[in-house]
């Protein structure tokens, strides 16, 4: 089928390349010409495990274009919308400034019978108004909402086969035609077992808020106890593990440590915070409000064990900072807790050094203050302390006799719980985790 994808960023140019994997043509306009440029040939404008291949074999098939030019995607039968939906600078709501922008920009090149399909995070109440205004457009072409759920990571993998597929589609006969649509399109994954959900706008937008929500609140649930745990002695990797054990709770999202950030988990509950209070159910998720305190708090707990650990003031104390990203396996630093983490620590008066394998760049073109070293050994040489904030698998398996022979002081703080306290405390450093003694 042919297929538009507008906004190619970490979920739209994922989603494009995936396209062509399972057999479409699909065109990918972005607003933003150096990325297009870069797509163009084959470049992916950021890191994401497996991207690269799948790029260049789309690339190579021949169907596969990018183009800043809307009117590109003329022909094309679905056009995905999956532009940014940040939160609004001095409000918790989400910017739908973008989302608004793309479905008008697409109304002009619609035809008839053609399909709208938002897979954009969206405040509940978003795809019913756009539905109206692509309705009202004559075009003869409707809406559906398709939300994502990839994890960055594993972004395509978990677009290829997806743990389920939502649709959220009008009543009737455009629904049925949505549905119709958008089952060719997935045909591939529905056949190969993918759960599916049809259902209306509103369930299908807040299925991946609530998704997002409840995955913050489960990490905040364990920081909650690593709050009490620092506190009474108790060990909360340890805790985490004995409830994981229970299948009705599970021990994935249980790790205790600096928290969530990214450029989805912190926005999506804000901004469902501020639509609940639009609606008039403020109380129903105010506990998110928790959720997002909890997750902010832990962050200044690392800062606050490092400042303690170097005797009391981190001025002019060289610190090794480990990790970037929000997470591993990703360059994305959008309200990343590793980066925050870096630059407080430089505002103490910390000289700072950080690295990390992928996020450097989008580091330094934010926070040009900080110094940043590509190099391990150059990072951690002559270190006051070491910080760990994001779990990269080079930085967990660290030999901490090797580390001990690089810093002035064999100081470690774990912000991750990545690290065998006992083997570092053996080695004859100085180990404070998160919620650990
Ligand atoms: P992003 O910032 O990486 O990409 C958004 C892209 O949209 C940018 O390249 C921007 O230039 C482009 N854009 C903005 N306005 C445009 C317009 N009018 N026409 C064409 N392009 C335009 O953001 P992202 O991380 O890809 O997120 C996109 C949406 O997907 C958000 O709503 C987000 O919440 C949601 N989402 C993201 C993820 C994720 O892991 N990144 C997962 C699920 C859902």
């Amino acid at each position: 089928m042919k297929i538009s994808v507008i906004g190619c960023g970490y979920l739209g140019a994922v989603h494009a390349a995936a396209m062509v994997e399972l057999g479409h043509e699909v065109v990918g306009i972005d607003v933003d010409a150096k990325k297009i440029a870069q797509l163009a040939v084959g470049l992916p404008p950021f890191f994401e495990p497996g991207l690269p291949e799948i790029l260049t074999s789309a690339m190579a098939t021949g169907r596969l274009r990018f183009s800043t030019d809307i009117s590109e995607v003329a022909g094309s039968r679905v056009h995905f919308v999956a532009v940014g939906t940040p939160q609004k600078p001095g409000s918790y709501a989400a910017d739908l400034t973008y989302v608004d922008a793309a479905v008008q920009a697409l109304l002009p090149h619609l035809s008839e019978g053609d399909l709208v399909v938002g897979k954009s995070t969206v405040p509940v109440g978003t795809a019913s108004r756009l539905a109206g205004i692509v309705e009202a457009s004559g075009t003869g072409a409707t809406l559906a909402w398709n939300p994502e759920f990839l994890r960055e990571g594993f972004a395509v993998k978990d677009t290829i086969s997806p743990d389920r597929l939502v649709y959220g589609v009008a009543a009737g006969d455009l629904g049925e035609h949505a549905t119709a649509l958008l089952n060719e399109i997935y045909s591939a994954a529905l056949a190969a077992g993918t759960p599916l959900v049809i259902t209306d706008f509103a369930t299908a937008e807040l299925v991946k808020v609530a998704a997002n929500a409840f995955l913050a609140t489960k990490i905040s649930f364990i920081n909650a106890m690593a709050e009490i745990a620092e506190v009474t002695g108790a060990d909360v990797t340890q805790l985490a593990d004995a409830i994981g054990y229970d299948s009705r709770i599970g021990r994935r999202f249980l790790g205790a440590g600096v928290g969530f950030g990214g450029g989805c988990l912190p926005k999506d509950i804000r901004a469902f915070t501020a639509r609940a209070e639009e609606l008039g159910r403020g109380e129903s998720v105010a506990f998110l409000k928790e959720v997002d305190s909890i997750n902010l708090r832990r962050r200044q707990r690392a800062i606050d064990l490092t400042v303690s650990a170097l005797g009391g003031s981190a001025y002019n104390a060289k610190v090794a900072v480990l990790g970037l990203s929000f997470k591993p396996h990703s360059d994305d630093v959008r309200d990343s807790p590793a980066l925050d983490v870096a630059v407080q620590l430089h505002g103490l008066g910390a000289k700072v050094v950080a690295t990390d394998p992928q996020a450097i760049e989008n580091a330094r073109a934010r926070h040009p203050q900080l110094t940043y070293a590509t190099d391990l050994e150059e990072t951690l040489r002559g270190a006051d302390a070491v910080v760990l904030v994001t779990e990269w698998p080079e930085f967990r398996h660290l030999d901490p006799d090797w580390v001990g022979n690089l810093v002035k002081n064999k100081i470690v703080i774990d912000g991750r719980n990545s690290f065998d306290p006992a083997a570092w405390r053996s080695s004859g450093w100085t180990y404070h985790g998160l919620g650990r003694p």
